[in-house]
């Protein structure tokens, strides 16, 4: 055999980690640019309509405390109206509506898995408006990115490869060097949500699980994110997880950790196709069957499928809706989320539509692409509100037989 290397193979390692380079200095350079100045990303200044749209309390109301309450923030005349910081903004919405936290007696958060197999189908940008939205409401949130990729991460202004360090992810609580998911958790910009981040490092997760499962007695793969969160669910009032488009051991943890599951999916026929996978791993780890004949059957609060990036313009929208309605019944939730240029191009800067200051030329499409995520909010809002009163019952029953 002649040792000549073949002409016609031209791109070898070193041409491909050059392309590496560059790529990350390049989402390095885009980072500054959008973070400008400093990096980092920076949280919106609300007003006062903000604050009493968030409480539902009316301005009447809001000035009658103002008038009572001396502790809490005066905020800053701008343009002849009051404005606050996002964590200022949170303090009087707390202070607004007293007793829609957590209840001390629960003292449990909802955990929620935002989950569907296939990509981009909007399951990152879901879990972080949703988290926002919840946030802004006056809850404490947790997200925790387990997709490799680290999308959820970039959109709190962390960039994966770059910023996140291994400790910073759920994969010592897998590695079994940590038993609690706390000393992975770090602050955001924005007040009221702390992460898990994420990073490719995960992808070692789809090795190291079916290992200690082989290796260690009593181990159960799906149920180390579960146990991880014990201590979290005290302190937050709701932990939201964006999965990767895959079935794997981290996706079966997020499902296995979860009280209530959304699913968003966008009417296309090829999205609605490969939804029916979703609930075939579903059911598999209702009945026990995934981790292993012992297991425990699992039962959730809610499920929830979200028909999202809705255009209303194009026909096969409204057949593939129907299918969906027909198939899926009661669980797909009444609001939808329009496709909008303006969700789109959040995203594009890293953000959501909570993250993009309204201006006069923007404030109607702004508006519109907003109220549907403060729909979809108040929806979730209400079925976390149910678990806690479920919860509350059941500790009552316990208590009087
Ligand atoms: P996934 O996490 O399922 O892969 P993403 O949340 O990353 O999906 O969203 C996929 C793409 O859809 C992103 O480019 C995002 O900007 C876009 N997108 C999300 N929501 C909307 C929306 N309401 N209207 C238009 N585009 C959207
Ligand atoms: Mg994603």
């Amino acid at each position: 055999m002649l040792d000549v290397e073949p002409l016609y193979l031209k791109i070898g390692a070193s041409e491909v980690e050059e392309i590496s380079v560059t790529a990350t200095t390049m989402v390095q350079l885009v980072r500054q640019h959008m973070f400008a100045p400093g990096s980092l990303k920076h949280p919106p200044r609300l007003t006062v309509s903000d604050i009493c749209s968030y409480a539902k309390k009316t301005r009447a109301q809001f000035y009658a405390s103002v008038k009572k309450e001396n502790k809490l923030p005066t905020g800053v005349k701008k343009n002849n109206r009051l404005d606050y910081t996002l964590d200022e903004a949170r303090q009087w919405v707390k202070f607004l509506t007293p007793g829609r936290q957590k209840n001390p007696s629960v003292n449990c958060a909802v955990t929620i898995a935002v989950a569907n197999f296939k990509g981009g189908v909007t399951k990152t940008t879901t879990t972080a408006t949703l988290a926002q939205g919840l946030s802004l409401r006056g809850y404490d949130v947790l997200v925790i990115d387990l997709d490799p990729q680290g999308s959820l991460s970039n959109l709190f202004g962390l960039l994966a490869d770059i910023d996140v360090e291994e400790d910073q992810t759920v994969m010592e609580l897998y590695a079994g060097t940590q038993k609690t998911i706390d000393p992975a958790i770090q602050k955001t910009y924005w007040s009221g949500i702390d992460i898990v981040a994420a990073s490719p490092v995960l992808h070692n997760a789809e090795f190291i699980l079916p290992v200690r499962q082989q290796k260690e007695a009593g181990f159960n793969f799906g149920s180390i994110l579960d146990l991880g969160l014990d201590s979290a669910r005290e302190k937050y009032d709701v932990i939201l997880i964006d999965t990767p488009p895959s079935l794997s051991y981290t996706t079966v943890n997020a499902l296995m950790a979860a009280d209530g599951i959304i699913m968003p999916l966008p009417p296309s026929p090829l999205d609605f196709a490969s939804s029916a996978q979703f609930w075939n791993l579903c059911n598999d780890i209702m009945k026990g069957l995934t981790l292993g004949k012992n297991s425990p059957e699992k039962k959730y609060n809610f499920i929830d499928v979200v028909l999202c990036r809705v255009d209303k313009s194009v026909g096969v929208s409204s057949v593939v809706r129907d299918w969906i309605i027909r198939s899926y019944g009661a669980k797909v939730i009444p609001v939808e989320i329009p496709k909008t240029a303006i969700a789109d191009t959040a995203s594009a800067g890293f953000g959501t539509v909570y993250d993009v200051q309204s201006t006069p030329s923007l404030a109607k499409t702004l508006k519109r692409a907003k109220d549907a995520y403060e729909q979809f909010v108040d929806h979730i809002e209400t079925q976390i509100q149910g678990v806690w009163v479920g919860v509350l019952n059941t500790e009552n029953r316990k208590d009087n037989p």
